[in-house]
């Protein structure tokens, strides 16, 4: 027996996925495509090399044209790798998706795996020799894991999405400074840029990791600062924004707080140095004058001796009381 046909039910309709709304200088910048370096006939410079430089340029000339390149690597750069990478990837998520979406990610996990990877491959890279514990990579874990659960419970206070909009992670900036010299190219990468459609203006942020923060000294350092202020310039001149557009933001992240019960102690501080006409000229020039003084018109390395200019950070330096090295410091 046939029984009745059962009562037509229509399917369900899918629900169209509502496209996102992205501004378009958001999806312009999110779309570029940066210049190229050939390594084969270009040199590339980054901020670690101009940094070191200005520090002292017989420590560059040492590292960099004399190879004496040594490892370097520290559990603190190794926690710097995987605490920018989780937060970059919680923000990420954040903004595609929702804040509650993101704090059910399990950044934590991500956090530890990051470290493990980061920490195994700077041992590879010294010659498989331990330079941290697991007592101090313990604690370390544990510290970054302090961190994310604070930027998880206070996101609003330091990410909207009341018109905010995040350009991207890792952004390349590559170009060419000085045009006399178009071999030598400039490569850096922006940790964090937010872009707020109601001003129309920029943030370009820097995630940093500390101890316990930067003090006033810190914060006075020229070179901690020239890296955004450069950054800044360049973001301006390559996506043609003005400069008055573009704000920049030190995002300092705590290992460790002081302990006090009766006041709230964050795991965050933000810092904006001064980035205007003043800082910008001076950062520009010194970045020429580096430029002009260390290559030549082919852009190789100049075979010169560069000055040694000593000081109370030579102990902290692989050359310092070497052979490579005749600079006193007394402390
Ligand atoms: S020891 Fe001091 S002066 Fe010598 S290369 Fe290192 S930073 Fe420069």
């Amino acid at each position: 027996m046939f029984g009745f046909p059962e009562a037509y039910k229509p399917l369900p309709k899918k629900k169209k996925k509502k496209k996102k709304y992205i501004p378009q200088i958001v999806k312009d910048i999110q779309g570029y495509k940066h210049m190229e370096i050939d390594y084969a006939f270009e040199k590339n410079i980054s901020y670690s090399q101009f940094s070191q430089y200005l520090e002292c340029p017989k420590k560059w000339e040492l590292n960099y044209v004399r190879g004496y390149k040594v490892f370097n690597s520290t559990i603190h750069t190794v926690f710097g790798t995987a605490i920018h990478e989780a937060l970059q990837y919680y923000l990420q998520f954040m903004y595609d998706n929702s804040g509650a979406a993101a704090d059910r990610e399990d950044i934590e996990g991500l956090f530890e795996e990051k470290l493990r990877t980061e920490y195994k491959t700077q041992y590879e890279k010294n010659n498989k020799q331990h330079f941290s514990s697991p007592e101090e990579l313990r604690e370390f874990y544990n510290d970054g894991v302090e961190i994310i659960k604070y930027v998880k419970k206070h996101r609003s206070k330091y990410f909207s999405k009341k018109g905010w909009y995040l350009v991207g992670c890792e952004i390349p900036i590559t170009l060419i400074p000085n045009y006399k010299l178009k071999n030598v190219k400039y490569q850096g990468y922006l940790d964090l840029v937010m872009f707020h459609e109601p001003t129309n203006t920029f943030n370009i942020i820097d995630i940093k990791t500390s101890t316990r923060g930067w003090n006033n000294k810190a914060k006075k350092e020229e070179i901690k600062q020239f890296q955004l202020i450069l950054y800044k310039k360049f973001f301006a001149k390559l996506f043609n924004i003005p400069l008055e557009n573009i704000k920049i933001e030190f995002f300092i992240v705590k290992r460790k707080t002081y302990d006090n019960p009766d006041f709230h102690i964050s795991r965050v501080q933000q810092f904006t140095p001064a980035s205007g006409k003043v800082k910008l000229n001076k950062v520009t020039r010194l970045l020429d004058e580096f430029i002009t003084e260390a290559f030549d018109e082919q852009g190789e390395y100049k075979d010169k001796e560069h000055e040694m200019t000593p000081t109370d950070k030579c102990g902290w330096c692989p050359f310092y009381k070497t052979i490579k090295c005749s600079a006193t410091f007394e402390y």
